[in-house]
């Protein structure tokens, strides 16, 4: 049984390993463009990975007017299938990801479920439209209760989650390969959005893999809750035994927006007596690409959080340091972790012709924030796809963000690549992108089954309006610039912050509970804050 399965998929993986023959059906879900029993056109559109682009896009096609496609002297009704596929089973809302590491905000705050999302959507008016918070979901979410009834009422579309890993896209035969826990399945669709976003990357450097921790999942942000705590229960120990000699060293390699957050989240996690944590950066400064103003704040934090910065320095090679030494107290798994990094002076510090400069430093946790490469590239099946990609792997589009020669295939967010000076890698530009795909999907499919020439079914170019930034400098404290000048750092921007993200959360109900969520966390540990400091010292004597 074994080998017949294996020998019935080699074609399929063929397909998606560089030759890109049709791949042999394995089992097809879905036909495209279906027609309902009462004459209604049913287009299939598919979404690859549901995070800032691919959810926003699932949310946003089922609001566009679908039901006005002209055909002959009348209209005719075209309600699409929308299928949302992830590996994963929830949305992740990664600028809350810091976070989620500290405690300070739930796992259904940061990443509810895509059933949770979804739930609802197509078969209503979608809340989103009107503005107003949908209390129902919210109320529901912050009661613990789920909505598992999955009736079907009458509305726009249909829009479902599907839980599986995207193996290949054959955008010749419109159709994707899927690897769900039932095996391979290729799925066909009328139109396609790719956003499967990106991923840190560490893999240039020798050893780096094997030791470091990059941080931008929930599954590596919960084995950093895991590490911390073990150096938590390591400290202790020490401490007790008065065998703390030298302070343990947390590194965060990369001195871009998520470098610098994690270093302050993890001092105020850890405190700074016992750990030093450092922030190794291979440009002349950190936060090179933020606001002046956010750039300063975030220096004269690490500054006043004891922050050890190493900005021109690059990491050459990470190898093993188990010497032994003070490790009687140490768990197994923080030990296999105890690693030497060795530091290069890159070449811009460098102003003689010499040998570059190199240290030497052992650290208890190495964190990566570096290098982030789109998803696609380090997954033999989406590579291989015929779609045109830049060097580093990016779907390359057009300004419309369709990608050439496929006019029915849209690339959006981090994976994608629309003009020659690549958009930032944020959650605004996908948002905004999938806003402006989900538009020209509509006008693509409207034309086609529509018999008259409309005006209106333009397809619009994706124009990028940058809103301003936030970042968390800590438990207590953020700082803000914003589109029209306005600045603001502190424990007030922290609160802003909160309750900004808790407006973008993609439903207003999700919204409603991130904010009661997260104000209520940043109260008590507020009031904890202020215990601590009113408290005079016991004297147990
Ligand atoms: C820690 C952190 C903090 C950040 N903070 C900010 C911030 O404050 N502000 C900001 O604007 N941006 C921030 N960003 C960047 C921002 O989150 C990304 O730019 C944004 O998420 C990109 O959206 P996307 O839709 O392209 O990809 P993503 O949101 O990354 O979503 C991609 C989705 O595709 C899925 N996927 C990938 N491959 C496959 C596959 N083969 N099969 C099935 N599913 C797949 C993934 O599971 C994921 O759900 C932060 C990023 C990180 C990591």
């Amino acid at each position: 049984g074994f080998i017949l399965c294996a020998v019935s998929q080699l074609p399929t993986a063929l397909a998606f390993v560089g030759f890109h023959a049709a791949p042999k059906r394995i089992s097809t879900l879905y036909a495209t463009s279906g027609s309902s029993d009462d004459g209604v056109i049913q287009p299939h559109i598919v979404i690859l990975g549901g995070g800032f682009g691919g959810i926003n896009s699932a949310l946003t096609l089922p609001t566009l007017p679908w039901s006005d496609v002209a055909q002959g002297s009348g209209t005719t009704s075209v309600k699409p299938r929308i299928t949302l596929i992830d590996k994963s089973e929830r949305f992740v809302f990664l600028p809350l990801l810091y976070e989620l590491c500290v405690d300070d905000a739930s796992i259904d705050e940061v990443a509810p479920t895509f059933k949770s999302l979804l739930s609802g959507v197509g078969t209503k008016k979608i809340s989103t439209l009107s503005g107003l918070p949908d209390l129902s979901d919210a109320l529901q979410l912050l009661s613990g209760e789920s909505n598992d009834d999955d009736e079907t009422k009458e509305g726009n579309c249909e829009v479902s989650f599907l839980q599986a890993q995207v193996e290949g896209i054959d955008a010749n035969n419109n159709q994707v390969v899927i690897n769900r826990s039932s095996g391979i399945e290729t799925l066909n669709y009328d139109a396609l959005i790719i956003a499967t976003g990106a991923e840190v990357s560490c893999d240039a450097v020798p050893g780096a893999s094997q030791f470091a921790l990059p941080f931008y999942t929930v599954d590596q942000c919960f084995e950093l809750k895991r590490r911390l705590s073990l150096i938590d229960n390591y400290l202790e120990e020490v401490r007790a035994s008065s065998e703390l000699e030298q302070s343990t060293n947390v590194a965060v390699v990369g001195g871009g927006y998520s470098g610098v957050e994690l270093a302050l989240n993890l001092v105020d996690r850890l405190g700074s007596n016992d750990v030093q944590v450092t922030l190794v950066h291979r440009g002349k400064q950190v936060l090179e690409y933020a606001t002046e103003h956010n750039r300063n704040a975030g220096m004269e934090r690490l500054k006043s959080a004891g922050v050890n910065v190493m900005t021109s320095t690059s990491v050459a090679e990470v190898s093993s340091w188990d010497d032994g030494a003070h490790n009687d107290n140490m768990s197994e798994t923080l030990r296999k972790q105890l690693c030497t990094v060795k530091l290069t002076a890159t070449n811009e510090s460098i102003e003689d012709e010499g040998e570059p400069e190199t240290t030497q430093l052992a650290t208890t946790l190495l964190l990566w924030t570096a290098g982030s490469t789109p998803t696609s590239i380090r997954n033999a099946g989406i590579r291989n796809s015929v779609l045109p990609r830049d060097a580093m792997g990016r779907i390359l589009t057009s300004p419309t963000l369709n990608v050439a020669n496929y006019p029915n295939v849209f690339a959006i967010g981090d994976c994608s690549r629309p003009k020659k000076v690549p958009y930032p890698g944020t959650a605004q530009v996908a948002m905004q992108m999938a806003t402006v795909a989900s538009w020209n999907i509509y006008a693509t499919l409207s034309k086609k089954y529509s018999s008259r020439e409309q005006d209106s079914l333009k397809l619009l170019p994706f124009s990028y309006l940058n809103l301003g930034e936030m970042m968390t400098l800590g438990t207590n404290d953020a700082t803000i610039s914003t589109l029209g000048g306005i600045e603001l750092s502190g424990p007030a921007a922290s609160w802003l912050r909160r309750l900004v993200y808790a407006v973008r959360m993609p439903t207003p109900g999700q919204g409603l509970f991130a904010a009661v969520d997260g104000s209520s966390r940043k109260l008590a540990r507020g009031a904890l804050r202020n215990a601590r400091r009113k408290s005079k010292p016991v004297d147990w004597k």
